[in-house]
């Protein structure tokens, strides 16, 4: 059949990370832009991406990507069967990617995340045309999300911010890390907390959800209250609907890594990390959820095998509601061992996360 014969060359781009809320099947991958705009962050330095140059992609490559999408669609509808049959004879890069759009069709078409690092980078007016075709050619779904840098977002107004809404984009992800102006600096972020506060009001006021990263432990041993303590306040201002909870693990390669190697740098203990967390919670008043849905937060080793101090579903802990949930794990954590824990230092030998 001569139009499934035309998926003997599918290909699509696909880039190497996206969230863990915005994983698995459900999100059907889609690059708009390449790697890391910044990639200097000390903890991370791009290498997720692995520190590749970062590019736009042309509004024209993005469209015929999602138009043989569309495509590709289409058959599924007509004859779904013999789409998946064929699977098997395609060439290996065809197949992972008609693989991954089967994937995500089967398990109901809801999402899509575009990638890389810094979406917003792309200009308005062709990042909504993309937008508009992702709905007009795949139908509409849940929602529509990506990365973006926190100096981004403060750049955009709340109108190109609206304008972006309106074709389609949902939710953003952004790297806060902390709300501590110093921690922020010694990392070498390239962001003021202030900016993250402007930034995510004006996407609050534009109707996009925002999903805020906090990195447990960034300030070390000597800075760690001030950077619980300003991370709470900024949350607070910012009110986003998700703050998710990454523990930070010196990654090989990184110049954190270095600087813990040579002593500059102190890690928290495992009970010291709680204790920084009970101290979040306590000054946290936003009304959003907390999420701790990464396998590196807070574990203990068992007989049974490793248990998490908080419950790793995407959707974490209502606020305030579930305050008290949080703060009595928090608590149970701490009357456990803290040799029993697997340390942040211990995940140290990971290249990436
Ligand atoms: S944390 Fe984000 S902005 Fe910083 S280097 Fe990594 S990908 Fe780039």
């Amino acid at each position: 059949m001569r139009e499934l014969e035309e998926l003997r060359g599918f290909r699509h781009e696909v880039g190497p990370i996206r969230p863990p809320s915005e994983g698995g099947s459900c999100s059907l991958l889609l690059r708009v832009v390449r790697n890391c705009p910044w990639s200097l962050c000390k903890f991370c330095y791009g290498k997720p991406y692995g520190r590749g140059k970062f590019s736009l992609r042309t509004v024209e490559e993005v469209k015929e990507e999602v138009e043989r999408m569309g495509r590709v669609v289409e058959l599924l509808r007509e004859k779904g069967e013999e789409v998946w049959g064929l699977l098997s004879s395609l060439p290996g890069e065809s197949r992972g990617a008609l693989h991954h759009l089967l994937s995500w069709f089967s398990s109901g078409s809801r999402t899509v995340f575009l990638q890389d690092a810094d979406v917003l980078l792309m200009p308005t007016p062709r990042l909504a045309e993309i937008l508009e075709e992702v709905r007009r050619r795949l139908g509409e779904m849940e929602r529509i999300t990506c990365y973006a840098r926190g100096r981004s977002l403060f750049r955009r107004s709340v109108e190109e911010l609206r304008r972006l809404r309106e074709a389609g984009l949902s939710r953003l992800h952004v790297g806060l890390e902390s709300g501590d102006q110093e921690v922020l600096e010694r990392m070498n972020k390239g962001l003021t907390p202030q900016e993250v506060v402007e930034g995510g009001r004006k996407a609050r006021e534009a109707g996009l959800e925002l999903s805020l990263y906090y990195i447990l432990g960034l300030g070390g041993e000597e800075r760690w209250e001030a950077h619980a303590r300003n991370t709470a306040r900024v949350l607070n201002e910012v009110d986003p609907e998700f703050v998710r909870v990454r523990r930070l693990v010196p990654l090989k390669g990184t110049p954190l890594f270095r600087e813990w190697r040579e002593g500059s740098f102190r890690l928290q203990s495992p009970h010291a990390e709680l204790r920084e967390l009970r101290l979040l919670v306590e000054e946290l008043e936003f009304s959003g959820r907390l999420c701790f849905d990464h396998f590196a937060n807070p574990f203990y080793l068992t007989p049974g095998g490793p248990r998490w101090v908080f419950d790793r579903g995407y959707g974490g802990y209502r606020f305030p509601s579930e305050r008290e949930e949080v703060l009595k794990r928090i608590e149970e954590g701490l009357e456990r061992e803290e040799a029993l824990y697997v340390s942040s230092a211990s995940l140290s030998v990971l290249e990436t996360l």
